[in-house]
């Protein structure tokens, strides 16, 4: 168990909020999608009233090392003041003396937050230079960025080392929301896995034949599975590279007896193209087409799977959900998994998008904030941003 900031005490310090207000920005610089900042609000106003002076950082998009007003997190700072904390200063810079000099203004119960991190490249490179000046600034450090938790930079793993260290709400309730449902899941535990490579997910397939009892395959990565068994599967998505792995963790999966469910049909096309018109086959696909969408019949399969589950762990589009004449598989499984009563964990990018589409996702036990980060901790990989934090 992490320290959280319950466990601390920060009234009247300076604490060092890394947080991920990484949020998408339109050309006129309007925040599109506020949903990052509005996960934070729960640690920053507690925090505020803790009577802590609250030192906000993030990065924001990629500026490579360098300044550019098209990363400035100002419209954050501005979006902050108007619509939700009031007492908000913003310095245009993230280290040096015109930070310390705000820093050292700062009363309790005020928020100053600071220019993008990734304005440094000394961030991402973790330079402990770079980490000892954000750590001059504060007096404890407080986790809350779990989207760049796998990620070892200086703002995320080189400061931790320098201060007292608890980490957040979002970052508590993302590990505890994953591991619980991966590591002590009522069972049966029933994993639906898609997405496009089998190579970007090898380390996550080889955890959940480990842990689950079912596991669902579609998406991209499917057709190297049903290649691994003798299917045809024409101009299908398929690493020819992992035909081998694709085996071992067909085979790892009989050992461990669990159930791996393959697609038995699927919508394919003869172009990779959004218009492309979808013919159904099952079994072996015919030469000149790609499987782009799992079929009726798979579909039918997979939802009395997720019917018979207690826990549900789902990462990764069922087919090219981006073309509407592909979207169905990857639809109609965000809808049960929407429905689904036990514990379920949706990771990944674009399976959140897709059941934000479907509907409120707010009976869900967890949707997972981060991407990248998600997928490593679902796959039982260490998070630097994670292991640094002290322990209870
Ligand atoms: P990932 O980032 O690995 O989760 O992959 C997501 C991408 O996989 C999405 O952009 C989907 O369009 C793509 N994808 C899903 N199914 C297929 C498929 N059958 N063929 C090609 N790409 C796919």
């Amino acid at each position: 168990m992490k320290k959280t900031i319950k466990d601390i005490d920060v009234a009247g310090k300076r604490v060092l909020l890394r947080v991920d207000f990484n949020v998408p920005l339109d050309e006129n610089g309007i925040i599109t999608d506020d949903t990052r900042i509005k996960l934070e609000l729960p640690t920053i106003k507690y925090l505020l009233q803790q009577g802590a002076k609250v030192i906000v950082c993030s990065h924001l998009g990629r500026p490579n090392g360098e300044r550019n007003s098209k990363y400035s997190l100002m419209p954050v700072a501005k979006y902050l003041v108007n619509e939700l904390l009031g007492r908000v200063f913003f310095v245009s810079d993230c280290i040096g003396d015109e930070v310390e000099a705000k820093v050292n203004l700062l009363k309790p119960g005020e928020v100053l937050l600071l220019e993008n991190l990734r304005f440094y490249k000394e961030e991402e490179n973790n330079d402990p230079i770079f980490a000892q000046k954000l750590a001059k600034l504060a007096d404890v450090y407080v986790d809350d960025a779990f989207g760049t938790s796998h990620r070892k930079h200086a703002s995320v793993f080189g400061v931790a080392k320098l201060l007292p260290n608890a980490v957040g709400f979002l970052m508590g309730k993302e590990i505890n929301g994953i591991k619980s449902v991966i590591e002590n899941p009522e069972r049966p535990l029933v994993a639906i896995l898609g997405g496009a490579k089998v190579s970007d997910k090898i380390t996550l397939l080889n955890h959940l034949v480990d842990k689950c009892n079912t596991l669902l395959i579609g998406g991209g990565m499917a057709y190297t599975f049903l290649k691994a068994k003798g299917v045809e599967v024409a101009n299908s998505l398929v690493d020819d590279s992992k035909i081998e792995v694709a085996k071992q963790i067909l085979e790892k999966a009989e050992q461990n007896n669990v159930k791996i469910v393959l697609p038995v049909d699927y919508l394919c096309a003869t172009e990779f193209s959004p218009n492309a018109r979808a013919k159904k086959f099952s079994g072996n696909i015919p030469a000149g087409y790609q499987g782009l969408d799992i079929g009726p019949k798979t579909i039918k399969i997979f939802k009395k799977e997720i019917a018979s589950a207690n826990s549900l762990i789902w990462n990764g589009p069922l087919g090219v959900f981006e073309f509407k004449n592909f979207c169905k598989g990857t639809m109609v499984i965000a809808k049960c998994v929407l429905k689904f009563k036990g514990k379920a964990v949706v990771g990944g990018g674009d399976s959140v998008s897709a059941i934000h589409k479907v509907g409120n996702t707010n009976k869900i036990y967890h949707v997972s904030s981060g991407g990248g980060a998600s997928l490593k901790l679902m796959a039982g990989e260490v998070l630097p941003g994670v292991d640094v934090i002290e322990d209870l």
